[in-house]
């Protein structure tokens, strides 16, 4: 049986292809019972989103994903049940949002050297009044012929080495996982299995975060592979961490994996759930 939680997905608000009410009805229909949207950088659509899971009989939880630079690595760090009133967080993620269309100029300029010209006004064109990510980016070029499509993109644009690529300094990750907590909120390592972190730099990740009060990690998510979810139950069992899962569901075609797919937490892990309110219709 698939899992009846969603904790990862994105929005219109941040690179999705749905709105927030939208995205809601959609996870509603394919069987999701509790759901948390988590747009890049962004918390404001979480007050359409709430009051659709009301209409759906879906149980909502309020969600952020935080770009953050560790290590000379951007990786992500979920919250969940942060509080979108929370000031300190709201000016914060403000202020990565300003850092994310900088570095958008920057990634069109490099991109033009490449012989790609009007690759942000192409991106900015699919975010609309959204942020701009490396995903507007990604579908900008597969629709104008430079890549089949939005996974071989990637591989010729837009990463390390590559043009398209911008080295950006994001929240540093002590900060991000105070402000989340300080917010009332759970910290999460997004989908730890996509950063090409090596064994050492990984323990040392897990050990840091644990330290600075981090709660839990994404074990199932729909970019890990299925020994991978075996891995990071392990992983979050050694550092006492909770599982978090969640389908990082973008939009049709865009997407790892659909919603109301995802499987379940391999036996052993501790849901990042096990003391909410919202889990109770599993007892
Ligand atoms: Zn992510
Ligand atoms: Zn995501």
């Amino acid at each position: 049986m698939p899992a009846q939680f969603d904790l990862h997905c994105h929005s219109t608000i941040s690179d999705g292809l749905l709105s927030p009410p939208e995205l809601v009805a959609y996870a509603a229909n394919r069987g999701v019972k509790v759901l948390a949207l988590t747009d890049h950088d962004d918390m404001s659509g979480l007050q359409a989103a709430r009051k659709a899971a009301l209409k759906h009989d879906i149980k909502f939880i309020n969600g952020v994903e935080i770009s953050v630079t560790w290590k000379r690595r951007t990786l992500h760090i979920v919250g969940l049940k942060v509080d979108e009133n929370n000031l300190a967080l709201k000016t914060a993620l403000n202020a990565v949002r300003t850092g994310r269309d900088e570095r958008a100029q920057e990634m069109g300029l490099d991109l033009a050297k490449a012989g790609i010209h009007g690759a942000y006004e192409g991106a900015k064109a699919l975010a609309q009044e959204s942020i701009i990510t490396r995903t507007h980016f990604a579908r900008f070029l597969v629709e104008n012929g430079h890549a089949k499509d939005t996974k071989s993109v990637f591989k010729k644009y837009l990463v390390k080495g590559k043009p398209g690529f911008k080295e950006h300094e994001w929240m540093n990750l002590e900060t991000a996982v105070g402000l989340i907590k300080a917010s009332g909120g759970i910290p999460v390592i997004a989908h730890p299995g996509r950063y090409d972190l090596g064994t050492i730099n990984m323990l040392l990740l897990m050990h840091e975060f644990r330290s600075l009060g981090g709660a839990a990690i994404e074990v199932v998510t729909g970019s890990h592979t299925p020994p991978q979810y075996q891995q990071f139950a392990k992983m979050a069992h050694r550092f006492s961490l909770k599982s978090s899962l969640g389908s990082d569901y973008h939009g049709s075609g865009i997407s790892y994996m659909e919603m109301g797919c995802i499987p379940d937490l391999p036996v052993g892990c501790v849901p990042v759930w096990d003391d909410w309110p919202e889990a109770n219709f599993l007892i």
